[in-house]
């Protein structure tokens, strides 16, 4: 049974529309990383008494309660009192906080008003956690098998202490598990068809926990297993992984969460000694932005043109007028006469053209607003592949570029 947490954001700004919580996103990350799972958040208000009842209730459930915000030193700061109460324990006047508190003004040379002396209370029993970052020590206690921690808001404040102080401490209450991940990327398949082809296989385990990530034409899929051995650990993953990746097939580009698509296609292209171009119509660039946000990538991509009209596409890349005359420039031949023109013309192995109506306005009947043409060229052959896709310029935009380069990698593998 994994251990569970639960955070509570503290704040009456976390409540209007300026304001979101983004620090429970931070600790949730390095809570999972140490094999914790986050079961609830809460929101609360600068107000003691609302508060003190969430942390009692929080206290009948969660192993572990982090409280986020309200150290300041002012009267709504209320979340060491709040705490105090929940647990039925007094504030006291810390000596060495006190200590801290004065050097740090006297420092930055500032007289110290006396509320600042509210930052210098620690709840009985708590510890504190030290804030190189600000004046608001966080606290740390464990009270009948429950341990709470409070940090301060600014996230600048909060996120060191986490990392270095807080993870550190709830690590050594757990037993002694070993967590391990294995993530998939995924491209070329919809979040529903994903889950209805890999839920039947996933569904059956909690440990390891699966969870799906998705944006525009990139999907992942994450396992989080834990257990008393590495060799468990292990067994685990590969129990689910396999069939989850032989479900997948060449769908799963990288098994490396941080791994770009772009970065897997140079890997190929690198290892094929192979070299490639870009003729960009509706992508505007993207793909050759992409391509080139890998360091190195100019080992292997030679260059990108970006013809938006059709007199360009023309001149930069040798489409004959008529072509584009007859079938329009968002059209099968165009497509591959624009690879084979940047190809030509770069002298790569491969170029890689796209041509579409990303819209909102554009478009024939034919050929509607979301149609994208995409061509590859090899030496051999250049092959040219349709798509429509729903509305929505920049997402029809970064689907296209998303393809295209899933394009590359897939004749790769097959070459
Ligand atoms: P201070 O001593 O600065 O008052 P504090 O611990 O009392 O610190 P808050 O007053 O609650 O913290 O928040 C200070 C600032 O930190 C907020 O204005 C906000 O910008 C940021 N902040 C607070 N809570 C969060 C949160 N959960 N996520 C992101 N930012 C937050
Ligand atoms: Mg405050």
């Amino acid at each position: 049974m994994a251990t569970s947490a639960e955070i509570i954001a503290v704040g009456t700004e976390l409540l209007t529309p300026r304001r979101v919580d983004t620090n429970s996103l931070t600790i949730t990350e390095h809570l999972n990383e140490i094999g914790i799972e986050v079961a609830e958040k809460h929101v609360i208000g600068d107000e003691r008494a609302r508060l003190s009842d969430s942390i009692r209730s929080a206290l009948q459930r969660s192993e572990i309660i982090i409280l986020i915000g309200g150290l300041g030193p002012t009267e709504d700061d209320v979340t060491r009192d709040a705490v105090a109460a929940a647990i039925g324990r007094n504030l006291v006047l810390d000596e060495q906080q006190e200590r801290i508190l004065r050097a740090r003004f006297q420092q930055i040379n500032r007289p110290m008003a006396a509320i600042n002396l509210r930052q210098a209370h620690l709840i009985e029993g708590a510890e504190a956690i030290p804030n190189p970052h600000g004046t608001a020590p966080g606290q740390f206690i464990v009270v009948d098998r429950r341990a709470i921690a409070l940090l301060p808001g600014p996230p600048r404040e909060m996120k060191p202490m986490l990392e270095n102080e807080l993870i550190p401490r709830l690590r050594k209450l757990l037993p002694g598990e070993i967590i391990k991940t294995r993530s998939f990327r995924i491209t070329g398949i919809g979040e529903s068809d994903l889950d209805t082809l890999i839920a039947p296989v996933y569904t059956k385990y909690t440990n390891p926990v699966t969870t799906v990530l998705s944006a525009p034409g990139d999907l992942s899929v994450h396992l989080r297993a834990h257990g008393a051995s590495e060799e468990e650990v292990d067994a685990l993953l590969r129990e689910v992984g396999d069939p989850i990746r032989e479900l997948l097939g060449q769908k799963v580009y990288t098994e490396d969460p941080g791994e770009p698509l772009e970065a897997v296609v140079g890997k190929l292209l690198k290892d094929r000694g192979a070299t490639l171009a870009t003729a960009e119509s509706c992508t505007g660039g993207l793909i050759a932005y992409r391509l080139t946000e890998i360091a190195g990538s100019s080992d292997y991509f030679i260059g990108g043109y970006v013809t938006y009209t059709e007199p360009e596409k023309h001149a930069v890349l040798g489409v004959p007028r008529e072509l584009i005359q007859i079938h329009t420039a968002v059209s099968e031949p165009v497509a591959a006469a624009m690879a084979e023109g940047a190809r030509r013309r770069s002298g790569a192995t491969y170029a890689l053209s796209v041509t579409g109506y990303a819209g909102p306005s554009g478009g024939t009947e034919a050929n509607p607003v979301g149609t994208v043409y995409t061509a590859i060229a090899t030496a051999d052959t250049t092959r040219v592949l349709r798509n429509r896709w729903g509305l929505g310029r920049s997402r029809i935009r970064t689907l296209a570029a998303q393809f295209a380069l899933d394009l590359v990698r897939r004749t790769l593998i097959a070459s």
